[in-house]
């Protein structure tokens, strides 16, 4: 570029006028000189030229060289072209008025100086050669703008568009011309989540942009000529040099990085099987809404929700019912909330929701009893109608408090409470439970403790048969050890329901009946006891246990008292709440010669064909009816009800919690044979049966009641 050839056009009718300046010249680096005779020459020498300077004699023949200078000027191409006239010496400051009007930029004089002329020509050269080398540099920059492969755009700090590379157009779907002028919010718009307004968003722009030196951004909005907006991500950079210098901003289309990047966040956040919301989700949502309660002084509800008896549905109906079913009640969810409130799965049956902006707690509770209502509705699932219900635990949290792990734990806490309510209703959270859920926790802790130390005591209550007037066999009772497991011994009414949420029930059960075992084994070597029952309470928590027969195999085959000397309890809340699994457990206990015991009859109020199906061999009536027998003739009548249906059925009767004289009076009157109460004793130590079996109130029993009798 530095040496480009410059051409140099000498226009003289005088051949050694023209042969001087022609040597004079010659010297000078990178040119090339032509000469022209005439006027009529230069100007078709000029057609097909580019000319650094036109030396231009004023006197010639024909065309002179005022009138050539006046065409070059005239044509468009050549406007810009240099001419220097070459004047006679007598020349007049007219005469070069004349040279200037007629489009000279300079004049020299004959005879030529070759120094000053050589010097002047020098310069145009010069200045050629820079503009050569500046079209060049804009033409390269030109290039790379138009061939980037992001849109250009050059904004003035009022925010009118300079500027538009052929990139920029294509995107913007107008010619430059279209979008040159135009202002920059007629094109490009804020994301719509952003928080500033509108007509903010340039001069916010603006300002970062100063501010930095430059900025990206991402999710544009931008608005093409007749096209749907889609979005871009624009990378701004500002010229530090004067105050309101302008922007240039780059921007690209991300649509397809948008749309990723979305299904991406989608996966990570959402649940793929109900499209709900999932844990982390959820949680990064609890901690931004705890946040706000406390910046705008608002209440904020937390609802958990489990579903009641899903795992059955799942195990009998199988997963993809079980699937669907979620899929469902994610729909009845989402239908029942506003908006601005989000449900989530937390994982398995367990959904949460959130309600921020709730009014008063009379709000939310409307909510769960929306909830419950549209979820106890009957759903067809392939064909199949099915019912389910849920319990929900309600916490509030107010200005912030409490943190989102406490507000988990009440939401938690309050749920278990709906579940121990019996299901398909809403417990809102209170500080007593909490109390009671440290209790559980404290107990459950114990319960490992004891478990692990095989602390637990087993006390055994004598059954008495009036009939044969002797201790017919003992109930194994489990006791909580004396000390050195909390200040006072729990009773077992409070830590078995606690032991039947964990795996826990399963160990006790596997060591009471052990113990069991153990005893009455024991007692096949005793004359006086190896013809004792044992009766062994078994949890329903127990009978669902997938292994609970392989496990009781493993214990009994170590052992050769006769099956029917063991006897299991079963209550009947246990049979009536549970599926068919528990009824098949309860026929291959029977099969293998145990007998069983439906415990505390008459409080799950059982249907008598139910009765006439299960495989029991012996009814133990509550001990509620027992104690009211006395002052109730409804009692009385109900129990000789019973009596009846027992008979009827070929079962055995077990009178519970007999007290006094008059309750056992009472049952011995309506035909019960068997008696189990604190009348003849409590449970006792394994080393006080042997006093029992001999016990003093059966002797005076017998005394009394044959004065009775
Ligand atoms: P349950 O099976 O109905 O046991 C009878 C309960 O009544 C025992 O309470 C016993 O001490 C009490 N009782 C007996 N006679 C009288 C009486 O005349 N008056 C009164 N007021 N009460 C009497 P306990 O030992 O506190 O056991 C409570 C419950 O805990 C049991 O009720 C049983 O459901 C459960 N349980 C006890 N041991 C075990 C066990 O080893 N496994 C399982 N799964 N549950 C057990
Ligand atoms: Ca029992
Ligand atoms: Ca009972």
């Amino acid at each position: 570029m530095d040496n480009h050839q410059c051409k140099i056009l000498v226009v003289d009718d005088s051949e050694s006028d023209r042969f001087l300046l022609t040597c004079t010249l010659e010297s000078l680096d990178n040119i090339e000189i032509i000469q022209a005779s005439s006027g009529h020459e230069a100007i078709e020498k000029l057609s097909d030229n580019d000319f650094t300077v036109v030396l231009l004699d004023i006197n010639m023949p024909g065309m002179n060289g005022y009138e050539v200078a006046k065409y070059i000027s005239s044509v468009e191409d050549h406007k810009h072209t240099p001419i220097m006239m070459v004047t006679a010496q007598h020349a007049s400051s007219q005469d070069v008025l004349l040279a200037y009007e007629a489009g000279a930029v300079d004049y020299i004089t004959k005879p030529v100086v070759p120094l000053i002329v050589r010097n002047k020509v020098k310069q145009f050269v010069v200045i050629k050669q820079l503009q050569v080398k500046t079209d060049y540099l804009k033409s390269e920059h030109e290039l790379i703008l138009e061939s980037a492969g992001q849109g250009v755009i050059k904004v003035n700090s009022d925010s009118t568009i300079q500027f538009i590379n052929s990139k920029g157009s294509q995107l913007i779907n107008a010619i430059p011309d279209k979008v040159v002028g135009t202002l920059f919010s007629q094109w490009f718009q804020r994301y719509h989540n952003d928080t500033i307004v509108e007509e903010d968003f340039f001069p916010t722009l603006y300002k970062q942009v100063r501010l930095r030196g430059s900025h990206q951004q991402r999710e544009i909005r931008l608005n093409p000529q007749d096209r749907n907006n889609f979005p871009v991500e624009i990378t701004c950079t500002v010229t530090q040099d004067y105050e309101e210098s302008p922007m240039i901003i780059l921007f690209q289309d991300v649509t397809e990085r948008v749309i990723l990047e979305r299904r991406l966040l989608h996966l990570a956040n959402y649940d793929p099987l109900t499209q709900l919301a999932n844990r982390a989700y959820f949680h990064d949502t609890l901690m931004r809404a705890i946040a706000r309660t406390k910046r705008l002084n608002c209440t904020m509800v937390f609802l958990m929700l489990d579903l009641d008896r899903f795992k059955l549905i799942n195990d009998t109906l199988g997963h993809d019912i079980g699937d669907e079913l979620l899929q469902s009640i994610a729909l009845r969810l989402k239908s029942i909330l506003r908006d601005n409130d989000m449900a989530a799965r937390l994982g398995g049956d367990e959904f949460a929701v959130l309600i921020e902006d709730c009014t008063s707690v009379q709000e939310a509770e409307d909510v769960a009893t929306r909830i419950l209502v549209n979820i106890a509705k009957p759903l067809l699932v392939q064909g199949k109608e099915i019912t389910i219900e849920t319990s929900i635990g309600i916490a509030c949290c107010e200005n912030g408090e409490p943190n989102e792990s406490i507000l988990t734990k009440w939401a938690d806490i309050a749920l278990y409470a709906a579940k121990s309510a019996g299901r398909n209703t809403f417990q809102r959270f209170i500080p007593a439970m909490s109390e009671q859920a440290e209790q559980q926790a404290f107990i459950q802790n114990q319960l490992r403790l004891i478990l692990e130390s095989r602390a637990f005591n087993i006390y055994y209550q004598p059954q008495v048969s009036l009939i044969e007037n002797r201790v017919v066999g003992f109930e194994a009772l489990i006791r909580w050890p004396e000390s050195g497991y909390g200040e006072t011994p729990i009773s077992p009414d409070q830590f078995i329901p606690i032991a039947e949420q964990s795996r826990l029930i399963q160990e006790i059960g596997e060591f009471v009946l052990i113990q069991a075992c153990e005893l009455l084994e024991h007692w096949q070597t005793m004359p006086d006891k190896k013809d004792l029952t044992l009766s062994i309470n078994l949890s329903a928590k127990q009978l669902t246990t997938p292994n609970f027969l392989v496990q009781l195999d493993n214990v009994l085959h170590n052992y050769t008292f006769t099956p029917n000397q063991l006897i299991f309890e079963i209550t009947e809340t246990a049979v009536l709440d549970h599926s068919e699994d528990v009824i098949n457990t309860l026929h291959t206990l029977k099969s293998l010669g145990f007998d069983l015991a439906l415990d505390d009859f008459g409080t799950g109020y059982s249907s008598l064909n139910y009765l006439q199906n299960l495989p029991f061999d012996i009814i133990k009536i509550d001990q509620c009816f027992i104690q009211r027998l006395g002052n109730c003739k409804k009692t009385w009548a109900l129990v000789e009800a019973i009596m009846t249906i027992a008979n009827a059925f070929e079962m055995d009767v077990v009178a519970e919690g007999v007290e006094d004289l008059l309750q056992l009076n009472s049952v011995m009157t309506l035909g019960c044979d068997k008696v189990q109460g604190f009348y003849f004793s409590k449970p006792v130590p394994v080393n006080k049966i042997d006093e029992s079996l001999s016990m003093d109130s059966l002797l005076s029993f017998t005394s009394r009641s044959s004065t009775v009798a």
